[in-house]
């Protein structure tokens, strides 16, 4: 078959519908199937021991009823099995040539996005440096870490480490501090 004829043949065959349909149908998997192997490997598994860098992306301020302690929702894209209910993570920053460590309990974590809500403080070290922070920005963060586990095996059950309790009924106690101006 001459090349010119079966150039014509292709072009008749792509120019129906179903075909071309097909194809950028497959075009459109084979992205989405490189997007998701690229992004598993490009983003480090969340680890309890060694602190990786993990991106904000996304940032909203929720209080300005003081305007010095501002209070925000930070997420950051993250790549982690479930959070265990009890445990937190820790985010990790130099400041002035010192290691700075702070825990945080997110208020969302789904695997892929771990949110955090902050209280940000006037000479607050790390909560500074996070109120900063652009979307964009990376920081560095473990996980999970803490050792108290609720819920674990079953309701009323807790972990502190290796010891485990389990409880008939539980009391809450709520604690903070509230500026009046
Ligand atoms: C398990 C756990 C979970 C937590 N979860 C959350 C959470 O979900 N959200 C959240 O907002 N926080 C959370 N926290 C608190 C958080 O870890 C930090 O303690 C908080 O963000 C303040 O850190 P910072 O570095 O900004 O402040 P720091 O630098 O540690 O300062 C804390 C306070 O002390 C004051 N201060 C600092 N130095 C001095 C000084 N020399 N003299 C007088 N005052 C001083 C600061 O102005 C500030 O008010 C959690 C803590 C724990 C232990």
């Amino acid at each position: 078959m001459k090349l010119d004829v079966l150039l014509d043949e292709t072009i008749s065959l792509l120019n129906e519908p179903p075909l071309w349909l097909f194809c950028v149908a497959v075009v459109m998997l084979v992205l989405a199937a490189v997007e998701f192997l690229f992004k598993g490997s490009r983003i480090a598994k969340l680890d309890a021991k060694q602190a990786n860098p993990y991106k904000v992306i996304a940032r909203r301020e929720v209080s300005s009823e003081a305007a010095d302690r501002p209070t925000l929702f930070i997420t950051f894209e993250t790549r982690a099995n479930d959070l265990p209910c009890g445990a937190h993570v820790k985010l990790v920053t130099e400041i002035d040539g010192e290691e700075i460590q702070r825990s945080y309990t997110p208020t969302r974590f789904d695997g892929d996005q771990c949110e955090l809500l902050l209280r940000v403080y006037p000479e607050g070290k790390m909560t500074q440096y996070l109120y900063k922070l652009k979307v964009g920005d990376s920081v560095l963060m473990k996980g999970p870490t803490g050792i108290h586990r609720y819920g674990e095996d079953g309701p009323g059950s807790f972990k502190e480490g290796r010891k485990k309790m389990n409880a008939k009924s539980v009391n809450l106690v709520a604690g903070g501090k509230k500026t009046f101006h």
